[in-house]
This record gives structure tokens, sequence and C-alpha cells, in this order.
């Protein structure tokens, strides 16, 4: 019996823009043998009025133009089924900055509903009155939410079962268990007059996991310091 795919449903003014750079590679491959799917559907279909105006000038002034919070949510229901359990997701500067637990919690969901966002954003009634969650992939304002569910989706993807093989599911990943990875080397042995630490030509395999685990240490101390004090 087959498994039914991971469906990611984005709600977006851009819907050409899907599956855009997702159809290539590894989710590429697993989204044309089936593992995942996903609809992109025009928020503007939802518009009502003559010229299918989706925004509308912000209450109380100031510059830009806010989503309108009926035609958002008319997207939305327009895109549920009455059984659809899907986590909604919003994508938003102020949402909580996504992590790879997250993403790991979503892969097993049966999918996601995501709404990409433009101009200044969606009119704040909508976020309550769909029960949406805001997302956010870092702290910096891009133009629209659209990469940032490609960001969201493609981090959950690879996760999905046989699409990266074991790798992706591996305790050595950054992230995983708090740290960022080890160093990698390959092939050639001496390049530019550097060589591959001797201890990887070892053979000892509990050497290079001590030597591994010391590395992936000094590198978060040095870089991400957060992330260690996040695991106390
Ligand atoms: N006025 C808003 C920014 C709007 S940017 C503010 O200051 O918070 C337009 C859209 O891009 C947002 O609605 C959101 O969907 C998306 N977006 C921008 N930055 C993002 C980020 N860091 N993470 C996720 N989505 C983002």
């Amino acid at each position: 019996m087959s498994v039914p795919p991971w469906r990611a449903t984005v709600l977006t003014l851009y819907p050409e823009m899907f599956p855009g750079p997702l159809g290539t590679s590894l989710a590429g491959r697993a989204l044309q043998d089936g593992t995942w799917a996903i609809e992109a559907r025009d928020i503007r279909a939802s518009a009502t009025s003559r010229h299918r105006n989706v925004d509308d000038t912000p209450a109380g002034g100031g510059p830009g133009m806010v989503m309108r919070a009926d035609i958002v949510a008319a997207a939305i229901d327009a895109a549920l089924t009455p059984d659809d359990t899907r986590p909604r997701l919003l994508m938003s500067p102020r949402g909580r900055p996504l992590q790879q637990s997250r993403v790991r919690a979503l892969a097993e969901e049966q999918g996601v509903i995501v709404v990409c966002g433009r101009f200044e954003g969606v009119d704040e009634r909508v976020i309550a009155g769909r029960g949406l969650e805001e997302v956010s992939i870092g702290d910096y304002v891009l133009s629209g939410g659209e990469l940032g569910a490609m960001v969201l989706i493609d981090a959950v993807v690879r996760l999905l079962p046989g699409v990266m093989g074991a790798s992706a599911s591996g305790e050595e990943e950054s992230f995983e268990g708090g740290l960022l990875e080890y160093p990698h080397y390959t092939r050639p042995r001496e390049w530019e007059g550097q060589s591959i630490p001797e201890i990887l030509l070892s053979g000892d395999h509990q050497a290079i996991a001590r030597w591994r685990r010391a590395e992936a240490e000094r590198i978060t101390r040095e870089r991400r310091p957060d992330l260690l004090a996040a695991r106390r």
C-alpha cells in the first residue's frame, strides 16, 4: 500500500513561483515520485471586486497596503476540505523563528497550508480568525512570503522518508542535538598545502567519533554559544 503524499498548499498572489526551485534536485525528484505534492493557489481568485483587489490602505493611516482579512480568509476556506487537519502557517517576520525541531514536527504532519504575505502583511484579524501560526525564517524582511514558504517546504521535504536516504535522519547534522556539524573533508588528501586531519585517515572509528564530537562542540562554542546555552 502506498503512503499518501505530504501535501503543501500555498496561498499566494504569485502561484507561478511554485514549485520553482523545489522542482529540481532532491525535492524535485521526490515531487515527481509522489513523496510529496504541492498546490499553489492564487489568493486573487478569491477577490470579489471588479478589479480583483486583494489589498487596501491601512486603518489608522501610514505607508503601504494591507491584505484584506475577508479575501485571505476566503482563499483559506476555499483550499480546505472539512477533514483537513494540516497546520496553517503564515509566513511573517513577527513569527517564531523556524527551527529544525519544528521542521521535523511538520514532516510528521500530513502536510501544511502556508499563507504568503505581500505588501505590509495581512489584516491581523485573519490570523486569529483562521488559527494561523506565524513562522519567520529569520530576522530580516523579505518582500513576500513565497521564498520563506519555499525555505520551509525544502527543509521539511528532505526529511520525508526516502528523500535523502540515511543522512538526513542522522543524529550528527547541524542543529540535531543542539550542535553545529563537524567539518568535512574528501579527496585530494593534500590540497594547496593543506592536508586532511590525520585522525580521519587512521581508520579508528571511535577516535574519529570523539574528534568529530569535539570539533562540533568547538565550532558551536565559537559561532553559536546560544545553541550551547539552550542545551543546558
Ligand atoms: N511590514 C511587515 C513586513 C512585510 S514583508 C513587518 O514589518 O513586519 C511582506 C511579507 O513578506 C510578509 O507578510 C511575510 O509574508 C513575508 N516575510 C517577510 N519577511 C519574512 C521573514 N523574515 N520570514 C517569513 N516571512 C517573511
